[in-house]
């Protein structure tokens, strides 16, 4: 029987997706159809979801045998009550590619002073302002699962001393991995720039909050590409006003797109990015959506399962 696959991401993405998913189905031998539109909802068996794209509702689909996440973040699926089937979320070459290029390279704007430079065009020779190399700066990861662990290890191979957390304990070559709310204070308070790539779930959320900016090293950097909800965003602007936070560049937010009214607009200690930190990838997550149906077909165990209980 032709397994039923429904494309419910934004319209815009279907075409250049149905063409490389339909490849790496015919790749796997594996008999299934990829739609858009929901028509005949009994009939399908995945449904490779974004939440760009239009669909709420999972309760009308009887016969799912999993929802497979296009994005990593899925904390909408999780929070769904009518998503009762199995889910996985996106990891793939391209998104850890793509994470590792804009977190090195907003690491480096910080660490490098670059804003001095491109804001400085002002006729003043500013020869005095030298940046320490890269192993006299200490620069944190919170979160060390596939985007914070490539962060950090792309961090270290430019001599970053880098310092990683996450929720359990792990050994990374080369980096200080730390855990446990001791290791998030030590942590914070010891890193000149700290990078969030956690999640957003019930115990993540606001975790940068006015206690723990307080903890932070003085006049700290800040990058978020994790999840808006990391951050209280009172907070966040208070601790800049009073200087303890320098800079923070922070491409997701709690509200997307950041409405224009937002503070965080008019905070020249902020640069907004609009979510382009690591898109996902047709060409490079197509074969992880195309493996998982095989799997499913197959009845193997899913890539990337989703443990629902921990939110992640
Ligand atoms: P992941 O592989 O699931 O890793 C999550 C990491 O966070 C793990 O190290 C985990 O710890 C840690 N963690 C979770 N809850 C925690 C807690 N309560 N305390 C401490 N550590 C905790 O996720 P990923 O693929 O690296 O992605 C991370 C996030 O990046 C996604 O969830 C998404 O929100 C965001 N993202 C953003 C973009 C963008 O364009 N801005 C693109 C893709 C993803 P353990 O290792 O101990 O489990």
């Amino acid at each position: 029987m032709v397994a039923k696959i429904l494309f419910a991401a934004h319209e815009k993405h279907y075409d250049e997706w149905r063409t490389v998913l339909a490849s790496e189905l015919a790749e796997r031998r594996v008999d299934a159809e990829v739609v858009y539109g929901a028509d005949g909802a009994n009939d399908f068996s995945y449904i490779a979801y974004a939440p760009d794209g239009p669909l709420n509702d999972f309760s009308v689909f009887p016969r799912l045998k999993a929802v497979l996440s296009l994005w990593a973040g899925i904390e909408d699926l999780v929070a769904n009550p009518t998503v009762t089937c199995p889910v996985t979320r996106m990891v793939e070459t391209g998104m850890i590619q793509g994470m590792t290029e804009w977190v090195t390279a907003q690491t480096l704007r910080h660490h490098l002073g670059f804003d001095r430079i491109v804001n400085g065009q002002d006729g003043k020779w500013r020869h005095h302002l030298m940046p320490p190399l890269a192993s006299g700066r200490t620069v944190a990861v919170l979160g060390l699962g596939e985007l914070g662990r490539a962060c950090a290890n792309s961090l270290k191979a430019l001599n970053f001393k880098v310092i990683g957390w996450s929720r359990t304990a792990k050994s990374i070559p080369g980096i200080e991995c730390r855990d446990g709310p001791e290791g998030l204070i030590a942590t914070v308070a010891e890193a000149e720039i700290t990078i969030l790539l956690l999640p957003h779930t019930p115990q993540t959320r606001n975790l940068v909050n006015a206690e723990l900016l307080a903890k932070f090293r003085n006049c700290a950097i800040i990058i978020n590409s994790g999840r808006g909800a990391l951050i209280d965003d009172d907070a966040l602007l208070d601790a800049i006003a009073k200087g303890r936070i320098a800079h923070a560049t922070l491409d997701v937010f709690r509200e997307e797109p950041l409405p224009a009214t937002h503070r965080f607009w008019n905070c020249p200690q902020i640069t907004v990015s609009p979510h382009i930190a690591a898109d996902t990838r047709a060409e490079t997550a197509a074969p992880v959506i195309a493996e998982n149906v095989r799997r499913g077909e197959c009845g193997e165990a899913f890539l990337y399962l989703v443990d629902k209980s921990r939110g992640y």
